[in-house]
């Protein structure tokens, strides 16, 4: 459903990405590894279309994407992509509920039915009752589930999660993606996983190893 080939891109006189490639299969869970700075959330967002590589190509479903407008590709990030991150990604002045029909409702959906398909996500996420919370007002386990919510809200073909669990205890890490599994299997969503932790990366079908700006590439690591 999606494929990077040969990506590059520097920030400055940094290399961020240095020929990366990889290809992610229509329903599937792929967790990208690999040391701080070795270029994984730069990968991600050329993935997403949030950032252009300076060389290679970027497919998704069919379609080259890194050759569109930055508007089609917000259109497309936002019809078809779901975003979990690390940190600080709940609007504080909203509630929970809303800040999950946040994406419904900058995708044009109305107010009641934006908050009608966000509601069941309390239940299904165990977060009965908290609705009407700010983010300030929620424990980081139930913070990332709000922002799991509002990552699958408008049903996306791909989800990216880059260190969904991050900022999280192993336990409620666990049990965050002990829910984002079963949620993407029920709906064969697709997710691009970014992790740094062989115990989270262990809930993926398949693994991938970004060094030094490319995936999966040997003999750098001596
Ligand atoms: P981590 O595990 O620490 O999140 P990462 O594998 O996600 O690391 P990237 O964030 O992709 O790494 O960064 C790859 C390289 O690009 C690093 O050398 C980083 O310092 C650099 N870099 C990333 N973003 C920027 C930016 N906005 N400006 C300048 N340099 C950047
Ligand atoms: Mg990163």
């Amino acid at each position: 459903i999606l494929q990077a080939k040969n990506l590059e891109l520097s920030f400055g006189s940094t290399p961020a990405l240095r020929g990366a490639g990889l290809e992610v299969r229509a329903g599937e869970m792929l967790a990208i590894m690999g040391p701080s700075g070795s270029g994984k959330s730069t990968l991600l967002h050329c993935l997403a279309g949030i950032l252009v590589p300076a060389s290679g190509e970027v497919w998704f479903d069919g379609q080259r994407i890194d050759t569109r407008s930055d508007e089609e590709r917000s259109r497309i990030r936002r019809e078809r992509f779901g975003f979990v991150f690390q940190f600080g990604q709940l609007v504080p002045e909203l509630t929970a509920l809303e800040n999950v029909a946040l994406p419904l409702l900058l995708g044009g959906v109305r107010r009641k039915q934006a908050v009608r398909r966000a509601a069941p996500w309390f239940g299904r996420l165990g977060l009965d009752g908290l609705e009407d919370r700010r983010s300030g007002e929620l424990s980081g386990g139930q913070a990332q589930r709000v922002a799991l919510a509002r990552g699958l809200v408008a049903d996306p073909a791909v989800l990216f999660a880059d260190e969904p669990t991050g900022a999280l205890d192993s336990l409620t890490g666990e049990q965050v993606m002990d829910l984002l599994v079963g949620i993407a299997g029920e709906h064969g969503t697709t997710v691009v996983l970014v992790t740094h932790e062989p115990r989270i990366a262990a809930y993926a079908d398949r693994e991938v190893v970004v060094r030094d700006g490319r995936v999966n590439s040997p003999a750098l690591a001596a």
